[in-house]
């Protein structure tokens, strides 16, 4: 049986992780828990550096086909207004993103099959060909042949987050769909060639510290290059509003612990983590995140991807939120990456890409 020095030291001698392991690692309290935290920032320190990615996010459709009890986004939340951006405002929002100088645009949306894969792969094109720019998309489970014609048409990167490692609550909460085929779509996009990120939401009921031991050692198993995690945050209009959120703590330590077991993927600090807390930027940076996405939504229809509530992004404009960003890491001593932040040694697709590329 493992306490959490023993792991602690084990994890970052490389040992074999075991869920034990990982398990006496996220239960760290008291003092444990900036033992944690400080061995997962000088780990970040060591592999991935001290510079810090920022992505723009455009989330272009809130249109979506699953009914996810978690997420306000669900097609059974008829208080929603729904909205789509015309290819041209996406380009704009993209253009926008290039202008303030960042590297990487995110594409997100619900499952929305309004946009053919073609008219998908047309704006992929368009993209690349206007900008210097890396793309990552966020648009949930497709087929095979979809994710391909992407890929082929320039996409770079895919965030695909598993949400729970424990099929039987993943089913619960995304009634449509398997963790089997959500795992198989992940695998699809890893073989195309993406820089593929898995991630899970932390808090969320039903859940206890072996479900997020499982998460993390499947993120490992799949050696993602980018994962995201964040607290699961209740929505007014779902089957889970009078859920609590999840604790910020407990967040933050899955962060800390994901950073030991994936030393070189991309972790951002999360919107949901951001949300929770004033301070939750800050800390993640702290303990083991080197990515900030931030939102190039149009303003006229920010408000509507309420896939949460309270998201943190929801009023600022781009520039007022890259200053403050820029003020905090200049507070940090993190310098602002000036690559695309493509994803380093985890991962298909990544080899020979280094963390400044
Ligand atoms: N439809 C795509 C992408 C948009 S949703 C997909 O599901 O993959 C993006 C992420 O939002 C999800 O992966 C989920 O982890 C997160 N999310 C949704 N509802 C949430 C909630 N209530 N609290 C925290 N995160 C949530
Ligand atoms: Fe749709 Fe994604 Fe929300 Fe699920 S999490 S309802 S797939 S937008």
């Amino acid at each position: 049986m493992y306490n959490f020095s023993t792991a602690l030291a084990g994890i970052r001698a490389g040992e074999k992780l075991s869920r034990e392991m990982v398990m006496a690692l996220l239960a760290a309290e008291g003092r444990q828990v900036s033992a944690l935290f400080k061995a997962a920032d000088e780990v970040r320190r060591a592999t991935v550096g001290d510079a810090v990615h920022l992505r723009a996010i455009i989330e272009f459709s809130n249109y979506c086909r699953q009914n996810c009890l978690y997420c306000g986004l669900r097609r059974d939340n008829c208080s929603l207004p729904r909205y789509r951006l015309t290819e041209a405002q996406i380009l704009a929002a993209v253009a926008e993103a290039a202008e303030l100088g960042f590297r990487t645009v995110v594409l997100q949306s619900g499952e929305d099959l309004y946009y053919s894969s073609l008219e998908i792969a047309r704006l992929i094109e368009k993209i690349k060909s206007r900008h210097d720019l890396a793309i990552t998309l966020s648009l949930g489970e497709r087929c095979r042949e979809d994710y391909r014609l992407w890929r082929q048409a320039g996409a770079d990167r895919y965030l695909l987050k598993h949400e729970t490692a424990d099929a039987d609550l993943f089913h619960y909460l995304k009634p449509d769909s398997r963790l089997s085929s959500r795992l198989q779509c992940a695998s699809w996009l890893k073989e195309l060639g993406y820089q593929t990120g898995m991630g899970n939401m932390v808090g969320l009921p039903g859940q206890n510290l072996e479900t997020l031991a499982t998460d993390v050692l499947l993120m490992r198993q799949m050696e993602v290059g980018m994962a995201g995690i964040g607290p699961f945050l209740p929505h007014p209009s779902t089957p889970l509003k009078d859920a609590a959120p999840g604790d910020l703590e407990l967040s933050l330590r899955t962060l800390a612990v994901t950073r030991l077991a994936l030393p070189y993927a991309h972790l951002p600090a999360t919107t949901a983590l951001r949300s929770l807390s004033p301070e939750g930027l800050r800390l993640a940076l702290s303990c083991g995140a080197n990515v900030i996405m931030l939102n190039l939504t149009p303003q006229s229809v920010r408000n509507k991807y309420l896939i949460y509530p309270q998201k943190a992004d929801m009023i600022e404009k781009p520039e007022a939120a890259l200053e403050k960003v820029k003020k905090l890491l200049a507070e940090l001593g993190r310098p602002l990456a000036r690559g695309y932040g493509h994803a380093v040694k985890t991962g298909g697709g990544n080899s020979g890409a280094n963390h400044e590329s």
